[in-house]
């Protein structure tokens, strides 16, 4: 049965893949990037989603989003785009899954504060560490390390990089040598991320209480709709108003991707994926929505991300990391077994203090602190 038979021209196809880095032979009732989407849920990295944060810490309430319900938006935006461009579903459900597996514990602060730690010895970058997740760390199978995935999978997950390190990463390094575009699928991926996580912010920022309703609506693209829904459903309640309001800005968001889209690819007329990668990125926002999202990132930066509540959790978990790594760099007897090497390469040694660092979940991290600085702790 052909899956993709509905799928446009220049939608990355499975037949047409790059393959994997170990040949494996077609499965009889999957296609290729099927049984990639399948790999990334089964593995161990994914259910740790569950546990690792963004913004809020785990422990800091139930309602609030994790890395794992974060990557099922992200897939959901994804796929609902791709079907109206009749892109690769499979391939777009994969990349989202995936493109968190990498991030450390505690969110942003976590990475910024293992980059730190790592500036002698490489450093890190949660981006990257999603590709090693998928390429190196996961052993789930019998004759080769990591998942095996397609080459159109691990270019979608890699949606940036420097290029002292593409240069270091063969096949899915070159597009950033050669300056070139990935598929559109890895495009919309990257674009349904940032639509995801911009409005569950706001959802969770105001529910945390860190964020008023008063304050976004200095933001253009929220008062706009707040404006609508407050015409059409007045005395509806202010959590009811705040879900109504949300979910406009997402489909207002998924509606101006698809038509930006639909007028680019038109103009360009790739017949191929050849022709996608060559061609200036055409999955984007409209000049006017990308102006709305990027006043609403702002907007959260400055009244979220780096309101004082939240800096006293980032403080805390910068502290936690660079202890952590302080410790089993300098005393690396302190380590599982598993990732101690033989004294001498210090550059590796350190790579593996951060691969187990950003395995971690939050509360994994605070209680493995807990166990080295404690006394009471065991
Ligand atoms: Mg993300």
């Amino acid at each position: 049965m052909n899956f993709e038979a509905f799928l446009a021209p220049y939608a990355a196809c499975s037949a047409d893949s790059r393959g994997r880095r170990f040949p494996e032979s077609d499965s009889a009732s999957r296609t290729a990037f099927q049984r990639d989407r399948d790999r990334i849920i089964h593995c161990g990295a994914f259910r740790r989603l569950e546990y690792k944060t963004q913004v809020f810490v785990n422990h800091e309430g139930d309602l609030f989003r994790t890395r794992l319900t974060h990557s099922l938006e992200v897939a959901q935006i994804s796929r609902s785009i791709a079907r109206n461009l009749r892109l690769n579903e499979d391939l777009v459900e994969g990349i989202s899954l995936a493109h968190d597996l990498g991030h450390t514990p505690f969110g942003h602060a976590g990475q910024d504060a293992l980059d730190e730690c790592m500036r002698d010895f490489g450093g890190f970058e949660h981006n990257l560490q999603s590709l090693r997740v998928v390429d190196l760390l996961e052993e789930r199978y019998g004759t080769f390390d990591g998942l095996n995935l397609t080459f159109e999978t691990r270019e979608g997950i890699l949606k940036h990089c420097a290029l002292e390190k593409a240069r270091q990463l063969g096949d899915v390094g070159l597009r950033f040598i050669e300056r070139k575009q990935p598929s559109l699928e890895a495009q919309l991926a990257n674009l349904a991320d940032e639509i995801a996580y911009n409005n569950h912010d706001i959802d969770d920022g105001l529910r945390s209480g860190l964020l008023t309703t008063a304050q976004l609506d200095e933001v253009d693209l929220y008062a706009r709709h707040r404006h609508e829904v407050d015409q059409a459903m007045p005395g509806i309640g202010s959590r009811r108003a705040i879900h109504e309001t949300v979910r406009r800005m997402i489909n207002a968001l998924i509606v101006d991707v698809i038509r930006t889209s639909e007028a680019r690819i038109a103009d360009i007329k790739p017949q191929n994926i050849d022709d996608v990668r060559n061609a200036a990125p055409l999955i984007a926002f409209s000049e006017a929505m990308r102006t709305d999202a990027m006043l609403l990132k702002q907007f959260l930066h400055d009244n979220l991300y780096r309101h004082y509540q939240v800096n006293r959790m980032t403080a805390k978990a910068r502290r936690i990391v660079a202890e952590m790594f302080a410790a089993f760099t300098t005393t690396p007897g302190l380590l599982p077994p598993a990732y101690r090497l033989p004294q001498g390469d210090a550059v590796a040694q350190a790579r593996k203090v951060a691969d187990y660092i950003a395995g971690m979940t939050d509360r994994y991290a605070a209680r493995e602190h807990r166990r080295l600085f404690d006394i009471n702790e065991s």
